[in-house]
């Protein structure tokens, strides 16, 4: 065997995102032990940058040691039990995940269906409350990867408290791209992925839990049903009073970039942070706009970091990706289910979103259009 020397892209798609060369810098820094004192003090300091990033007080905030989707996990299984009705958002992917975590969690799924490439629908959502008093949790995704759709966040979760549900909310491509307020919205659970608009390596999965949440949790009758993920135990390693206590090898050198990606956050400031996402955003949009290239979700609830492109009649969309990749070096994302061959997804995320990224990207896509157009 050899070792792997990976060519240099830039990474426009729905994730993961460009790492930043300090980030990586920092990962590739001496191995502590995971019980090092040293190290326990960079915990405490993710734990605080992060709910710095989130917007909360709640002392349950920590990075789950697997990606995104084991955060998405880590909710639905500490929080559902046997038998719990669960209201889902679902439009697109990743409420179709949280319709099957429900499921094998023991819970019964209830779908608020929206299309595609639309917004949930508020009405729709208090009506499925109302005709289901008994149901205790409601799930959504604040920024729908597969379709670039944001979800109104705050109006979801005052439905839902209205309705004595507690809220899990997806927050793996909201995180540092747009506004997100833990506590002022009253989110119970949330996650989120570190190779998104945090710009780190995939790997990692913030999650923060309310008191609301923890109660409800410390309330059940059955165990949850996965080890790895049982909150109670993860926090006897995470939770620093009364010492910590091994529970799994916590991924020290991926805790460094996550570190350095926190540092990075604060050093440019959150609110800048999501500004420059919204500004990169309708830059892209103003040279696809040149290009005659339109955007697939109306504009008042399109997400900046997320962009699907409608692909134009009669172009091999696929084609055109993989010159972008072996002329340009850029990666970007196709289109998902329904959208499979009618969109690219055009991710401006974390250290991706820079003006100089977005020409990059706009010059590729024009001429591989007009290569795969010509051929
Ligand atoms: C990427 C993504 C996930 C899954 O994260 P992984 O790190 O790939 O497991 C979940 N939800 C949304 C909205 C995502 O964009």
């Amino acid at each position: 065997m050899q070792s792997f020397y990976p060519q240099k892209r830039l990474l426009m798609g729905p994730g993961p995102s460009d790492v930043h060369s300090r980030i990586l810098e920092a990962m590739s820094r001496p191995t502590l032990g995971h019980l090092d004192p040293d190290f326990q003090n960079l915990m405490e300091e993710i734990k605080s940058g992060l709910k710095r990033a989130y917007k909360t007080k709640n002392r349950m905030t920590f990075p789950v040691s697997a990606p995104g989707s084991a955060g998405m996990e880590s909710c639905f299984v500490n929080l559902v039990e046997e038998g719990d009705r669960v209201v889902v958002v679902k439009n697109g992917v990743f409420g179709e995940r949280m319709r099957h975590n429900v499921m094998r969690a023991g819970g019964i799924p209830i779908v608020v269906d929206v299309e595609w490439g639309k917004a949930p629908d508020l009405n729709k959502i208090e009506e499925i409350l109302k005709d289901n008093p008994d149901a205790s949790l409601l799930a959504f995704v604040h920024a729908e990867t597969s379709t670039g759709v944001r979800a109104d966040a705050e109006s979801i979760c005052r439905l839902a408290r209205n309705h004595d549900c507690l809220t899990i909310m997806d927050a793996v491509t909201s995180l540092a791209g747009i506004d997100l307020e833990v506590d002022a919205w009253g989110v119970d659970a949330v996650y989120s992925g570190s190779q998104k608009c945090l710009s780190c390596t995939p790997g990692l999965s913030p999650v923060s839990f309310s008191e609301a949440a923890l109660d409800k949790i410390k309330n059940r009758k059955t165990l949850v049903r996965s080890w790895f993920l049982d909150l109670t135990l993860v926090m006897n390693y995470w939770e620093g009073d009364g010492g910590r206590s091994y529970h799994h090898t916590a991924p020290v050198n991926a805790l460094y970039g996550l570190h350095e990606s926190l540092v990075m956050l604060f050093e440019e400031g959150l609110n800048e942070t999501i500004g420059r996402h919204a500004a990169v955003h309708q830059q892209l949009v103003a040279g696809l706009d040149k290009m005659g290239l339109s955007l697939f979700v109306d504009e008042s609830v399109r997400l900046p970091q997320l962009n699907t492109v409608n692909v134009p009649e009669g172009i091999d969309e696929a084609k055109v990706r993989s010159r972008m990749l072996s002329d340009h070096g850029i990666e970007i994302g196709a289109g998902l289910g329904p959208l499979a061959g009618k969109v690219w997804r055009i991710g401006l995320m974390g250290n991706s979103a820079r003006p100089e990224s977005v020409d990059r990207c706009l010059t590729a896509l024009s001429d591989s259009i007009n290569a795969v157009d010509n051929q």
